[in-house]
């Protein structure tokens, strides 16, 4: 038979301070849905509204006592300390920033989450021999300056900190100034090295995610077991013609960007078929120029977000993209670069099956499954076991006004997630 670890602990960890919490960070950066009851919010990296949001929680910690520190990329930390000097720490977090048309759970819970599960370790009196460090990793959406994850990754090493710098956002801010604004903000936070401090490599990664898809739900189940994440790839298109009069100009001798675009997107469509369903291919950003109806367009940028769990058509599919394109072109010439490349993760043991004691010894309904959404758990990989909790919302909806997940869904994730936070620090 299975015992629950500290049922105390379980039983700390309190329903309406995280709703309450979740609720709070959702009033900063709020924005209305489609629907009357949809509220959703709007919160980019590095944004006035992304440090208010850290301002609260910061606040919060600082109530309860728990350490916190900042790296050079904004990573925010709030430690816990552990009853043995020199104990290699456990994370445990996620985001804070959202998509500009973002929901009120995807990210923020994970923070929350650890906060919680902390704060109810502190006040059930249950001490771990490791620290545990609750992280809010700076830009995971990449919806303000892509790519995503860029917190995690050169935390993690995958990534020089200075990679991004001249990337720059649609108000034509580079990534560099965008971040020094924020480290001045923020320069009375203790700042803490990037990376690995003094040697300690994380002893475990944990994080805690609304699904955003709709498996558990359907299921009826509680907890989603997390065993790895597909691999994606983005990349960035662009097709070059020549500006025309689009009255005068015969077709026969225009070079119509838009036309080539249109040819190359129909030809990846093609590429990408997937009579399994396993496979996702999205173009869903565009730029015309000169974006005029009565001028033939001379450039067109499209973006490509392409996703599979398996490595092997990950990299064979990923890497015929260009060659589609090139042989689908009529008048134009068309640049290919790759903006992010996300091999798939396999999740470790130790995680893995620490939540579903963690979910089994609870009580709850659960199911071990890959996600489809990428997250920063995937750039901890290399570096420490690691392993993800999903709670159900509604309908699968994320990334929407309309994403939904209850207090007692998020609660009981949350429970989950601070047995195995008690386990994995006592290990
Ligand atoms: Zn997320």
């Amino acid at each position: 038979m299975v015992q629950a670890v500290a049922p105390n602990l379980v039983a700390a960890v309190s329903e309406a301070r995280q709703w309450d919490r979740l609720m709070e960070m959702a009033a900063i950066g709020a924005i209305p849905g489609d629907s009357p009851e949809d509220r959703g919010v709007n919160r980019p990296c590095l944004s006035p509204e992304d440090r208010q949001a850290r301002r609260l929680i910061i606040g919060w910690a600082e109530q309860i006592g728990l350490a916190v520190s900042v790296d050079q990329l904004g990573n925010l930390f709030f430690r816990h300390e552990g009853t043995e000097a020199g104990a290699a720490p456990v994370v445990s977090g996620s985001h804070m920033d959202s998509q500009p048309k973002g929901g009120r759970f995807d990210g923020i819970y994970g923070v929350i989450a650890a906060f919680e599960a902390v704060q109810a370790l502190r006040e059930a009196g249950v001490a771990t021999r490791r620290p545990i460090e609750v992280v809010a990793w700076t830009n995971e959406e990449g919806g303000r300056f892509a790519p995503g994850c860029m917190g995690s990754m050169a935390y993690a090493g995958y990534a020089p900190p200075n990679t991004w710098d001249g990337i720059r956002d649609n108000a034509g801010i580079s990534w560099a100034d965008a971040l020094a604004e924020h480290q001045a903000a923020e320069a009375d936070i203790t700042r803490r090295p990037l990376g690995v401090v003094e040697g300690q490599t994380p002893h475990a990664y944990v994080e805690a995610h609304i699904e955003q898809g709709p498996v558990l739900e359907q299921k009826g189940l509680d907890v989603g077991v997390v065993t790895g994440i597909q691999g994606s790839r983005w990349f960035s298109v662009e097709i070059r013609g020549r500006s025309d009069h689009a009255g005068t100009t015969p077709l026969s001798v225009r070079r119509d960007a838009m036309q080539d675009a249109i040819r190359a997107i129909t030809a990846l469509n093609t590429l990408m078929r997937d009579p399994t369903d396993v496979l996702r291919f999205t173009v869903a950003r565009m730029e015309v120029f000169p974006n005029a109806s009565n001028s033939v367009a001379d450039l067109v940028r499209f973006s490509i977000d392409f996703r599979h769990p398996d490595n092997a058509v990950l990299q064979a599919r990923g890497n015929a993209i260009e060659g589609v394109i090139q042989a689908a072109l009529t008048t134009c010439t068309a640049t290919l670069s790759e903006r992010f490349h996300a091999t798939p993760a396999q999740f470790a043991p130790l995680v893995t099956d620490a939540v579903q004691r963690a979910a089994e010894a609870q009580g709850l309904g659960w199911l071990r499954m890959p996600s489809g959404a990428f997250h920063d758990a995937q750039f901890m990989v290399p570096l420490c076991p690691t392993g993800m909790i999903f709670v159900p919302c509604r309908n699968g909806v994320s990334h929407n006004p309309a994403e939904y997940s209850t207090a007692p869904q998020l609660a009981a994730g949350t429970r989950v997630l601070a047995q195995v936070l008690a386990e994995l620090a006592n290990g």
